[in-house]
Formats: structure tokens, sequence, C-alpha cells
């Protein structure tokens, strides 16, 4: 928290922004010099930075060519943090413009979202937040049509292209209601109101843009529930453009890859991916009857009831598959053993008719492959950290299984 001293001095901080979103450069008389969590912060008797609020990220920029780490608002008053301590008392501020600008594109988008669902869909906007990559509304509606989602876009996207004027006036508490606000006003005394002419009306501290056109694209991009309302991801501007540069980039990539038109990509991927799980679906089946082959050669070649190896080129499945096939083929007890990836992996099979109980094995092979495992008293699987003991855990598998058919 701030520890700021000599409270009883707060001067509020003129905000250059409020008159002129497009002013970059100011001077300014430092006012206080403390510290905030041990970070060395400035007042100033007037700043261009924005600082965070209602949403919108603070602005950044320079300080007598010292970084601005973050800006904050305590009460009227505006608080610079800095990366490092300055000693002048006059003090020359620049802010990043591109950010600026960024921010003021996508929050100048929101007024005009956030009046098009309420204009169309009476759905009010609950709250706003001014993201990094892309920012959202939520909106006091339940669910939203395709078409109506479109309908919304496509009229916050008319505004642009009437390039309405945007319009910041101060109003008197008193004669607030002669206002026409979306929302009624949070604040007290004298009320920023920010106007896109003649289409919506808002309390709102924040930066614009002069003009709807430069706004450019409102593009919503997906929905989601949150608690009972729709929350929208939308972009603005050069975030828009950025985005369909990506998109197009990727559907053309795609589009030469299939040697087809960017129209036809859509089925193209359907085919693929229903031709792929047919494939997939052939070659299990497929592996399932070599599994049958293989194991009768194994049940042929084996020596003794008890049959273990390790395997080394099969997948889990095909082991599993292996294992299952040999112990209905006759009276007998599989151990295998995988290595993947140096885990290890133990597959342990026995006939039902032998009445073995393999889960008493879990117990006994767990530390061996720093692992755990289950299943039924005729198949556990097990998957451990350690790959280094499995020769060591077949023997100990084997041990046991053999006491138990003796007896
Ligand atoms: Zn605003």
């Amino acid at each position: 928290m701030s520890d700021f001293r000599g409270r009883s001095a707060a001067v509020p901080t003129k905000r250059l922004y409020f008159d002129d979103p497009y002013q970059v450069e100011f001077e300014a008389k430092v006012v206080q010099r403390e510290a905030h969590d041990s970070q060395p912060a400035l007042v100033l008797d007037q700043t261009c930075f924005y600082p965070e609020s209602g949403g919108q990220p603070s602005d950044k920029g320079t300080i007598n060519g010292v970084k601005v780490i973050d800006v904050l608002e305590e009460g009227e008053r505006i608080i610079h943090l800095l990366e490092e301590d300055i000693t002048e008392q006059e003090i020359k501020g620049k802010i990043d413009w591109p950010t600026r600008f960024d921010y003021m594109q996508q929050h100048s988008g929101q007024h005009l979202l956030s009046q098009s669902f309420y204009e169309l869909l009476e759905g009010e906007t609950l709250s706003f937040h001014l993201g990094d990559e892309s920012s959202t509304v939520e909106i006091g509606i339940r669910e939203i049509h395709e078409e109506d989602l479109e309908k919304v876009e496509k009229r916050a996207n008319e505004i642009v292209f009437q390039d309405r004027e945007i319009k910041v006036y101060f109003v008197p508490e008193a004669k607030i209601k002669d206002i026409p606000l979306r929302k009624p006003p949070q604040k007290k005394g004298m009320i920023r109101v920010v106007e896109v002419a003649g289409f919506d009306y808002s309390a709102c501290g924040g930066t614009h843009c002069r003009r709807t056109g430069e706004i450019g694209t409102v593009k919503i991009l997906r929905s989601e529930r949150i608690r009972n309302n729709l929350r929208f991801d939308f972009l603005c501007g050069h975030r828009a453009l950025k985005d369909y540069r990506l998109k197009d980039r990727i559907l053309r990539q795609l589009a030469a890859q299939f040697t087809v038109s960017e129209q036809e990509v859509f089925s193209s991927v359907e085919k693929v991916v229903s031709d792929s799980k047919s494939q997939k679906k052939k070659l299990r089946k497929m592996q399932q009857k070599i599994a049958l082959y293989e194991a009768q050669e194994i049940i042929s070649k084996a020596k003794e009831q008890i049959i273990r190896d390790i395997l080394v080129d099969k997948t889990l499945e095909e082991a599993k598959f292996l294992a299952l096939s040999i112990i209905r083929s006759g009276e007998l007890v599989v151990l295998y053993a995988l290595k993947k990836e140096e885990r290890g992996y133990l597959i342990l099979a026995a006939s039902e008719n032998l009445n073995l109980d393999l889960r008493e094995l879990v117990p006994l092979l767990s530390p061996l492959i720093k692992g755990k495992g289950g299943g039924s008293p005729s198949l556990v699987e097990m998957a451990g950290e350690e790959a280094e003991n499995l020769e060591q855990a077949l023997d100990k598998a084997y041990e046991f299984v053999k006491q138990k058919l003796k007896a």
C-alpha cells in the first residue's frame, strides 16, 4: 500500500488527457515525492498519464527519460511509479502514443458495442476490461443467437462508418438527469459525459477517439457464459486488422496445403478428420488380428505357464491386448514390462481359471517403479516414474506367481 506522507497537502492532479487525449508530451511540477511499495513515486501538478481505472490500463511512458512502471489513482491525485528515482523539481513527461491510441480505439469501440447491445437486445453492460490481447464486455443477457450477434456487430460498425463525433463535456450532478445516460453515473459533483453524437451517452473518465471513424473495425470474437450473463471478447482498429491478417494467413496456408480454394478448406479438413477416424478404426482391428496370431506364436514357444518379457516396440494398448489374447487361450500368466519416455509400465495378466489375485502384487512392485496401479484380480496395470528396475520387478512378480501356483 501507499505510504504517502503529508496527505493533508493532497492537491488534485490536473488531468490533461481530459481535455486532449491526443497530447503526448507535457511539462509539470513535482507536488509530492514518495515511495510506493518501496518504488519511487511522484505526484505532479498536472499529467497526461491515465491511471488504471474503469477497466482501462494505465498509460506507458517516461518522466525525464525514466520509465513509468505504473500509474495509480488515489482520490483526486494521480501517482506515477518510476523505475528509478529522479531529483528534478520540474519534469518533462511523455506517454507512449501507440499504446494510448490502441487503448482509445478499444475503449471507444466498447462504447459503440455497449450501446448496440442495449439498443438491439436491451443488454446492459455490467463490466468492461481492456486486455493486452483482446478486451471484454460482460452483458446482462442469458443467451444470444448468431444472427443477433451479427446485428450488434453490424450496428457498432455502422456508427464507425458514419464517422460520428465523440464529444466530451462536464455536467453538474443536479442536471445529469437531462442527459440520456446509458447507465447511472457512479461519481458525484461534476460528471464527465462522453457522447458518441446522438448514439451513446456515458459517464466516463477514460480516453476516447475524436471521431468514431478512428476506432476502425469493431469485431466480436467469441462469447462465454459468466455468472448468469454473457461475456464477449472483442477487438477494434489495429488489433482487428492484426487478427484478420493472422487468420487470413492461416487460411491461405491451409488452402495451399489442401490445394483447394479458401472456401473449400473447411470441408477438406472435415474429410481428413473423418478419414483419419475410420483409418484408425481399421488399423486397430488389424492390430488386434495380428495380436491374436502373435499370442498363438508366443504360447507355442512358451516353456512354462508364466510368460514374461520386456516389450520394446509395443504401445501400452498393444501390450495389453496381447496379454489378454494370451491368457484367454489357456491357463497362463503374462508379466509384461514396458519402458516409455523414461517411465516404467507393468501389465500383469492371468487366466481367470487360475484364481490368482494379481492386485496383491501392486504394493510389492510399487517401490521398484516408484509408481502405482490397480485393476481386477486377473489384470493389473501399473505406471511409475522409474524404468531402471523393470527386470527386478518382473523377477519379483514371477517368484510371487510361481509360489501361488504351487500352493
Ligand atoms: Zn469511456
